[in-house]
């Protein structure tokens, strides 16, 4: 009765409402000049006060003095400390993955499985605080141990994108912080209040860990609010080692140079442009069902959203029929009504950015199946669009972050794959076949070049415990699990002579 009544409350809750019942004080989201608006429908939800460089330098600072606390606390202990983040994540789980949609506008069902994927990566980060291990290896001298050793990095910068708003910070935060670093974030600034959400459950943790007995400084944690000036104060400064940068191609062009002249640390997850390869022996139903959740969840505005179809000519025309069929009756309309499946692209920009690709697609040879159309005059919703294109054209290999699915016919294996790495682009990549030599050809070294590679599964998605990223100008950088960890420590080879001899290595003899 009282999770009915709890669930009813959460439906009506509105931005200001949620972040209140997170203790945010409601002058950090009032009286400010970013102003935030929900896609939903266009309204003010925030007017944030924005930082400078020197809010940023101060930041730094006061994470420097955090490092120098948390990075002797035992990993186990700081794995106590994300453990508890992921409680009181459990705790919020509704009321943020609401906030998530009225924010970015992903789908409800979206929305909370995003902050299911906080969860997921916290519990896999304190599993991971017992397991940060070196090697030990064999020295050619007698009496040496030669062993490696993975010792906190420092400050890590996370600048994150709109689409992904709470996850991506999560990702990089909860394996920092038990790798024993602290964290500086500067979200998107379309999307600033499921930071200031996020900070105040952080801050939450905080006390808990404190009336556990455990010791953590302030400053662990920090948010800096603002736009791209913000995030180029933070990629400037040499103290903070690493930058974590999720966003578009230019963006992450311009961070890599930054970090790159002061000789830092970036690790990039940059714009994808996937795509499904369909054979003749493709199980078709299933097809179909991974093409709509691919190229349409979160409104076409996934790294990972399935833009280019290439499908053999012997069943291009059967696939097409259902595929179309099925976008049709696609229901777009306000994320947070469960019967949604599409709800609003994030502003007018991502809007006229559809409208563009869709005239360019036209001019270039192509012809719109469905969609296209704008939906309602409130807010930016648009019927997600499937375009046939005569060949792989300019418009195709650029990265438009909206609903349209290029779809291309193939004879042959071989030329599926080529056209499938014909893009500068390298994230995520998937065949649908019952060919067991297809589908191992697709994955091996003369297969797919992406950093994501599934066979009858859709290119979106992911789970947390593989490395996520991908090559090319996605970045090369890889977040999440595996051994995504390494990126937030610092590599140390240590040798130890315990003889009462000083052989040098290869022989060299240096006697006074
Ligand atoms: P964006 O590039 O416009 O902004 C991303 C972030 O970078 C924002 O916080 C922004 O303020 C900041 N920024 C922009 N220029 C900067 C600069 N010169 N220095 C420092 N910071 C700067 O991206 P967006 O529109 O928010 O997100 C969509 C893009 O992100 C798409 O290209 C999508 O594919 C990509 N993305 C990639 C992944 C991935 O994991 N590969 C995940 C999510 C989104």
């Amino acid at each position: 009765m009282a999770e009915a009544a709890r669930l009813m409350k959460d439906q009506t809750m509105s931005a200001k409402d949620i972040l209140k019942s997170f203790g945010v004080a409601e002058t950090a989201f009032t009286g400010g000049d970013l102003k935030v608006h929900s896609p939903i429908d266009g309204a003010e939800i925030g007017a944030l006060k924005q930082h400078n460089a020197k809010d940023v330098a101060a930041a730094v600072e006061k994470a420097s003095k955090a490092f120098a606390e948390w990075r002797v606390v035992p990993a186990p202990v700081r794995g106590e400390f994300v453990r508890l983040y992921g409680e009181e994540l459990r705790a919020s789980k509704d009321e943020l993955g609401r906030l998530v949609t009225i924010e970015c506008g992903k789908i409800l069902s979206e929305g909370l499985g995003e902050v299911q994927e906080m969860i997921d990566i916290c519990d896999f980060a304190v599993g991971l605080s017992r397991q940060l291990y070196g090697l030990t290896i064999q020295s050619e001298r007698p009496g040496h141990h030669m062993r490696e050793t993975w010792q906190p990095l420092g400050t890590v910068g996370v600048i994150s994108a709109f689409n992904f708003p709470v996850a991506v910070w999560c990702w990089n935060s909860a394996l920092a912080f038990v790798c024993g670093d602290p964290v500086i974030w500067k979200p998107s600034e379309k999307t600033p209040l499921t930071a200031l959400a996020c900070q105040a459950i952080f801050e939450r943790t905080v006390k808990r860990f404190r009336e556990a007995g455990h010791k953590i400084p302030d400053g662990l944690s920090q948010v800096v609010i603002g736009g791209r000036e913000v995030g180029q104060a933070l990629t400037e400064n040499v103290h903070v080692p690493l930058i974590s940068a999720t966003g578009s191609v230019p963006m992450g062009r311009a961070v890599a140079q930054v970090v790159a002249g002061r000789l830092g640390r970036s690790l990039l997850e940059l714009g994808g442009n996937n795509a499904m390869i369909v054979t003749d022996s493709a199980d078709l139903d299933m097809a179909v069902r991974a093409i709509l959740f691919g190229a349409v969840g979160t409104a076409g505005q996934r790294c990972t959203t399935l833009r280019r179809l290439f499908v053999h000519e012997a069943v291009y025309d059967k696939l097409l029929a259902s595929v179309t069929k099925a976008y049709q009756a696609i229901r777009v309309g306000n994320p947070l009504d469960s019967k949604t499946l599409v709800g609003p692209l994030i502003d007018k920009a991502s809007f006229d950015a559809m409208q563009s690709a869709l005239k360019q697609a036209t001019e270039q040879g192509g012809k719109i199946l469905v969609g296209g159309d704008r939906v309602g005059s409130e807010g930016y919703y648009v019927h997600p669009s499937v375009v046939a294109m005569p060949k792989q054209s300019d418009v195709v290999k650029h990265e438009t972050f909206a609903p349209i699915l290029y779809v291309m016919k193939f004879k042959t294996f071989e030329e599926a794959v080529a056209l499938q790495n014909d893009v500068p682009q390298g994230l995520s990549s998937c065949i649908f076949t019952l060919n067991v030599r297809e589908a191992e050809s697709f994955l091996s070294v003369a297969g797919s070049d992406c950093g994501i590679a599934n066979v009858n599964i859709g290119p979106s998605g992911a789970e947390i415990g593989g490395a996520f990223g991908g090559e090319k100008e996605t970045g090369g950088g890889r977040e999440s699990g595996s051994d995504s960890w390494r990126n937030y420590m610092r590599r140390q080879t240590q040798t130890v002579n315990y003889s009462s001899a000083l052989p040098l290595a290869q022989g060299v003899v240096f006697d006074v």
